[in-house]
């Protein structure tokens, strides 16, 4: 189990209440924690009035792994990226395709291996990537992580790789999209109603996420995990394609990736190729330029 020595003091978040529960800032979310509780997405902890973070410097998946894999189709193309993700999820998708990860738990797992941000930068020289990734898990959650290992990356000449679902407060943005160099960010259905029922979260900030990276000067693609009957309609994905022209450009990479049952989504088919194909057809035909099918 881990104690207050062994957590990391979280930054974006208010005292609340009788100043004894706090309200976390850095999803939109915003779990107000009593003492001792911890928020919607298990590693954020109310320790006697304070948050702690529960997955700084504690990552449970690490590995060298293409850049194209995270997926990234136009950034350091033929490099490889030091993969990193940690436990806990601020989403609650019904078809979450990593749930062990999403919804682990340190205090389950009594893992107790402290691995600093230094150790991270060492790793990835050592097997000579050119950029580390913040993957696997959602990010949002070891944002603190994060932020200090991205520092340490761009003094050592890497680069930094983001793959989230952009469900993230703009004062938390502000301090972590700046430091990273290219995102891969979750577009999961493009309606209020598909994010209420699936993922238990909302659009909106998504697409504020979306948004403010592209504005940044970032390298940003965006994935849709294209679920059949749930958010495959010609409507919804014409309607996405229009607030990506509108908000971005047609030369922005897009993915649209195959589901496969999985998670409280085990009733639904996977998604079918012929889905995919006409999905680019009609992205392509209106002058969308990079349209990347996965997992076919
Ligand atoms: S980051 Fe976690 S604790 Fe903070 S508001 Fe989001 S789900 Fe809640």
């Amino acid at each position: 189990m881990l104690n207050q020595e062994t957590s990391h003091p979280a930054q974006w978040w208010e005292r609340t209440g009788n100043n004894d529960k706090v309200k976390c800032l850095l999803c939109p979310r915003g779990c107000v924690i009593a003492p001792e509780r911890i928020g919607f997405c298990g590693v954020r902890k109310n320790i006697d009035g304070d948050l702690y973070s529960l997955s700084y410097g504690r990552p449970v998946a690490l590995n060298v792994d293409p850049i194209e894999k995270k997926p990234l189709a136009e950034f350091m193309p033929g490099t490889t990226t030091f993969s990193l993700g940690t436990f806990g999820c601020n989403l609650s998708c019904s078809f979450c395709q990593n749930d062990s990860l999403a919804r682990g738990s340190y205090s389950e797992a009594e893992f107790e291996h402290y691995v600093s941000p230094e150790n991270i930068i060492e790793l990835a020289l050592r097997h000579k990537c050119k950029s580390v990734a913040f993957t696997y898990n959602e990010p949002t959650v070891f944002a603190e992580y994060a932020i200090d290992i991205a520092k340490l990356a761009h003094e050592n000449n890497l680069k930094t790789v983001l793959v989230t679902n952009g469900y993230i407060t703009p004062e938390a943005a502000c301090d972590l999209y700046p430091l990273i160099d290219a995102a891969n960010i979750d577009m999961k259905g493009f309606t209020p109603e598909f994010y209420a029922t699936m993922t238990g979260s909302e659009l909106q900030p998504v697409l504020h996420a979306i948004k403010y990276f592209y504005e940044l000067k970032r390298h940003v693609e965006v994935t849709n995990l294209v679920i059949p009957e749930r958010n495959d309609s010609d409507e919804m994905i014409e309607n996405w394609l229009d607030w990506v022209e509108e908000n971005m450009d047609k030369s922005i990479p897009l993915h649209f990736s195959a589901f496969h049952p999985a998670f409280k989504l085990l009733d639904v088919a996977k998604t079918p190729p012929d889905t995919l194909y006409h999905i680019r057809d009609v992205a392509t035909k209106r002058g969308f330029t990079s349209v990347h099918l996965g997992n076919i």
